[in-house]
């Protein structure tokens, strides 16, 4: 870092330089569905771009389970000789690939082979109930289901639609099912396939590539469709934010051939976009390596972060809020963390500044995005973080975001609906006009969430407009009481939520984490400090156990809720 004053250079003209013509962001504007998009000019595109990309780097390792690891080499020919046998049974451009697998080597193997044999690949969440896998294979049509023995043993009644099903890692496969480990082999054999050809499949941008369901904190799943280009606009997601951060320190823009290659501990599923698309995508590009796990497990993170030499980990903020609580942190040799990054989820203002206190050589990171989104939108790291560590950042300059006050953009700094527009963000959702006028519009997507952005384009998420309680018509934003409780030393998490009540609607009330002894009449006094009366939540339930999270990392309120009914 230089000594010159900060920033050496303003955000609007950091991203003017780093994105005009000859730039290594560049960026053209195309035409989609009526709209024009601004799209990265040198990004891979399509998931066969990605491939060939990732295939370049062949005998560096990609993926890392426990004693299992695959080159990218390995990897390319597994991804080859699945796509070839896909089409060989009969998969037509558009045919929907249900894959529901916990974070096995198989499931980007899985995900690139049925997206190069032309399939909409249809991620389901791995922790759903038979019942609710059953629900999204019907929903999405799929004709081809690929699950781990596991998964499988809870798909009791498959919708007719399914014409084949193949299971990996099953012990005792049932009958009728395809052995995957019978195409491709096992892992470790993945060097020894042919070397393969791509299919003869054309692919371009803007075909439709992904559905993926939100994550239901507010209602039914819905599976947001996605493209080879909302997919792909994640890849340089990070290394504009660390392109960005670099020039406004007054550095040169780095050269990402002359950067170590990035070694990921992927600590969320892949079933979510932040583990497929913001994490699993760009280090595939990018010849990096991912270490998966088998479960996320604190103390086995903190051991692989050690053992693998891991630089970036992260997804959620709760990943690194479980890291930084572990009592054992401090045996590790965490020195090779250079990037924590997280979004998702609203994470407390003090988490820049903790990490950095535990990780002396990790820069945070912290995003904003949704399942409508593809994933990321807005970028936030480095010293812009901890200048506004309540910010998610600006948005990435291909898209935009606004907010809206009934029917008219906000003033700077007003809180209003957030809406954003841009290539990643997915073209409705499948089957569901309703659903999808209601949301999608001019190619914006109304977010749920509310936002406000200031002079200089930096955006704060404030709540999500359901996560808002409203006592007797005064509103009171979850994020706001949840991040007071989270100062108290005895707290560890918090977390609002609304209890109805005769007079006023709604009232608020608290669960909390707790790291040490601590009363409720303490905690309702210690917010009473900080905030207006209204917002001190009435009541308080005070336990050791973490709150409870759905696959993305949310909290689940309504669960929450049923708490204070017994
Ligand atoms: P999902 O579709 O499951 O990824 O959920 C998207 C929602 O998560 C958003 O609409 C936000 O409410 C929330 N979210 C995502 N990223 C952030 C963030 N960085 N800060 C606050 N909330 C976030």
């Amino acid at each position: 870092m230089t000594n010159s004053p900060w920033p050496a250079i303003s955000l609007g003209a950091a991203h003017a330089r780093l994105t005009g013509p000859g730039a290594p962001f560049e960026i053209e504007e195309v035409l989609v569905r009526g709209q024009m998009l601004r799209v990265w000019k040198h990004a891979p595109a399509t998931a066969a771009e990605v491939f060939a990309a990732a295939r370049a780097f062949g005998p560096r390792e990609f993926l890392v389970l426990g004693d299992e690891r695959v080159t990218h080499d390995g990897f390319a020919r597994a991804v080859l000789a699945l796509a070839a046998h896909l089409r060989a049974c009969g998969l037509q451009k558009g045919d929907r690939v249900a894959l529901v697998m916990r974070n096995l080597p198989e499931w980007p193997v899985v995900f690139m082979a049925g997206l190069l044999a032309g399939a909409i690949m249809v991620p389901l969440n791995a922790w759903w109930t038979g019942t609710e896998l059953a629900y999204g294979i019907l929903d999405s049509g799929a004709r081809f289901v690929f699950a781990d023995a596991e998964r499988l043993s809870r798909l009791a009644d498959l919708p007719p639609c399914v014409g084949r099903i193949f299971v990996t890692r099953a012990a005792n496969p049932p009958p009728g099912v395809t052995v995957l480990e019978d195409v491709i082999g096992a892992p470790a054999s993945w060097p020894g396939l042919p070397d393969g050809t791509m299919p003869d499949v054309p692919l371009s941008p803007e075909d439709d590539a992904t559905i993926f369901y939100t994550s239901g904190t507010t209602g039914a799943p819905k599976g947001a469709l996605g493209t080879h280009r909302s997919a792909t606009t994640n890849i340089f997601a990070a290394p504009f934010s660390v392109a960005r951060n670099a020039i406004r320190n007054g550095n040169p823009v780095p050269d990402p051939a002359a950067m170590p290659p990035r070694i990921a501990l992927l600590a969320v599923p892949f079933f979510h976009v932040i583990g497929s698309l913001s994490v699993m995508l760009p280090t595939m590009a990018a010849g990096g390596k991912l270490v998966l796990m088998h479960r996320f497990d604190a103390e086995a993170a903190l051991g692989l972060i050690e053992r693998e030499r891991v630089t970036m980990t992260g997804g959620v903020p709760a990943i690194m809020l479980t890291l930084l609580e572990h009592p054992r942190l401090g045996d590790f040799d965490l020195s090779s963390l250079t990037l924590a990054t997280y979004g998702g989820a609203p994470p407390p203002p003090d988490l820049p500044a903790r990490i950095v206190a535990a990780f002396p050589n990790a820069v945070t990171g912290h995003g904003w995005g949704m399942t409508e989104t593809s994933a990321t939108c807005t970028t936030h790291s480095g010293r812009d973080y901890h200048n506004r560590p309540d910010s998610c950042g600006p948005v990435l300059p291909v898209g935009r975001l606004k907010v809206m006050v009934e029917d008219r953009e906000a003033e700077p700094g007003e809180v209003g609906a957030l809406w954003a527009f841009g290539p990643n963000v997915a073209k409705g959702y499948w089957n569901r006009p309703e659903a999808t006028a209601a949301a999608f519009q001019d190619g914006w997507v109304k977010t749920g969430d509310l936002a406000s952005i200031d002079a200089e384009g930096f955006c704060t998420i404030v709540d999500r407009a359901t996560d808002m309680v409203i006592r007797g018509g005064a509103n009171i934003y979850c994020i706001e009481v949840e991040n007071v409780l989270s100062r108290h030393p005895a707290v560890a998490e918090a977390a609002l939520v609304g209890l109805p009540h005769p007079q006023l609607g709604e009232v608020p009330a608290a669960m909390v984490q707790a790291r040490g002894p601590v009363s409720e009449a303490v905690l309702q006094e210690f917010v009473g400090q900080y905030l207006a009366a209204y917002k001190v939540p009435v009541r308080i339930l005070i336990s050791p156990d973490a709150l409870p999270r759905n696959a993305g990392g949310k909290l689940v309120r309504r669960e929450l809720a049923r708490a204070f009914v017994s």
